[in-house]
């Protein structure tokens, strides 16, 4: 592992010239990861890192993992494994301590390319692995696969009906030189929910998911990586930890479901804090329309901040009158809400009722332009919203939240949850 580089390697955007910025915490990922280990010793672990790493930066949170001790990366697309690989491959990570797994398998993708990059790669039905063996037949070389069994989800997977099939294409394929099987897995669909239904539907995921593996026994072909879990299932299933548990969300500090438990809860630290300065600070009139449709009207002489994030930044709509921020003003922190609808690159916050004394240019007003206002963070560290309450104010997942943080928003990565002026600050 002392060949996996620690410096954090942050957007070439140029940050200063951005109003807005996701800080993100390697050390929390690490934190993270070592939690979860704790919750299944015994597995190999896979840091998740699809989609950009949920948001949080690719490059940055895979050298951290790896740094915390991961062993394996996985991403959706051949696309994100191929940009990981060329990434790590010039960061200097040897490729054996930091094997890729891609799971998405679109036919006619350019697999040679994939072989070539030492991808992994999922197998769920005959024609993908026909093409992949054809790839690795005109490459002279042994593609790695791990064979997906659908075991309840009905997205990917070879279903109890064609996995006979399946073993024996993969038979003749590892026979003939082309394939090599490194694992077979699946994925629980309802490992969050401890309800009765939730309960025995992870026990019938198991149930398909060992006999899946009775059928590529039957064949002769025994994976020596069988996976099953994601964050849910390593934290709530130990049943079905098998030799590696697949950690996403859990690594950002998030919980698969905070209905069962909370980050704080889970030893979990929220990564990612997204953050804006204010920049606009003014006295509006009572009863003035706010934003796109007049949807809030001050109701009284009002004071409004405005925060230069909005829909295209990845804010969604949905938080329009309702989504949490604080404002950390000189005086201490503002608790206040989004008022009036969320536009694409900005949006209002209340700031509180203004006196009639009181104009714009007020020396007492209640936050100042340049201001930070906090969507949201770690609650645990300062008074500020979790992406959690970002979730549930938009009637949706804190995956969500953080995974659709737009393109360009900065995304500066720390140690330790602070630059050196946030260090000054607290
Ligand atoms: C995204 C994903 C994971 C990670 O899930 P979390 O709930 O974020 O831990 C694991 N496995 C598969 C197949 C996934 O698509």
């Amino acid at each position: 592992m002392s060949t996996i580089p620690t410096t954090p390697v942050t957007t070439p955007r140029p940050v200063e010239t951005y109003p807005s910025r996701a800080v993100v915490d390697l050390d929390a990922v690490a934190h993270n990861l070592h939690v979860l280990r704790g919750r299944a010793p015994h597995s190999l672990q896979m840091a998740v890192v699809k989609a950009g790493a949920y948001g949080h930066g690719q490059l940055p949170v895979a050298l951290a993992a790896l740094g915390a001790g991961a062993d394996w990366l996985g991403v959706a697309q051949v696309e994100e494994a191929l940009e990981l690989r060329a990434a790590l491959d010039d960061a200097g990570v040897a490729r054996e301590a930091a094997p890729i797994l891609a799971w998405i398998a679109p036919s006619g993708q350019d697999w040679a390319r994939a072989i070539e990059a030492d991808i992994d790669l999922s197998v769920s039905w005959t024609w993908a692995l026909a093409e992949i063996a054809a790839a690795a037949r005109s490459l002279g070389r042994r593609a790695r696969i791990h064979v997906k069994v659908d075991t309840g989800m009905s997205r990917a997977g070879s279903t109890p009906e064609d996995l006979p099939a399946l073993a024996s294409a993969v038979r003749t394929a590892v026979d003939g030189g082309q394939v090599e099987l490194v694992g077979a897995w699946s994925h629980l669909s309802r490992a969050d929910d401890p309800s009765p239904e939730g309960l025995a539907s992870t026990a019938e995921h198991v149930a398909l998911f060992e006999s899946g593996l009775g059928v590529l026994a039957a064949a002769g072909l025994h994976p020596a990586i069988r996976h099953l879990s994601a964050t849910a299932g390593a934290l709530w299933h130990p049943e079905a930890h098998y030799d590696m548990v697949r950690i996403g969300i859990g690594m950002y500090g998030l919980s698969p479901d905070p209905v069962v438990a909370g980050s704080a809860e889970l030893g979990l630290r929220p990564v990612m804090r997204l953050e804006a300065p204010l920049t606009s600070v003014k006295v509006v009139a009572t009863d003035r329309p706010v934003s796109y449709g007049g949807t809030w009207r001050t109701p009284t002489r009002r004071w409004l901040g405005l925060v230069p994030l909005g829909y295209a930044d990845g804010i969604l709509r949905a938080a329009s009158n309702c989504g949490p921020v604080t404002v950390l003003s000189a005086e201490g922190p503002v608790a206040t809400h989004v008022v009036g609808r969320v536009c694409m690159d900005q949006f209002v916050v209340d700031l509180g009722p203004a006196r009639e004394d009181q104009t714009s240019a007020s020396p007492d007003a209640p936050a100042r332009v340049g201001d930070t206002a906090v969507l949201f963070g770690d609650p645990a560290v300062g008074r500020v919203p979790s992406a959690d309450q970002w979730a549930r104010a938009c009637g949706t997942i804190n995956y969500e939240i953080v995974s659709r943080l737009g393109e360009r928003v900065p995304r500066v990565h720390v140690h330790g949850g602070g630059t050196d002026e946030e260090e000054a600050r607290a």
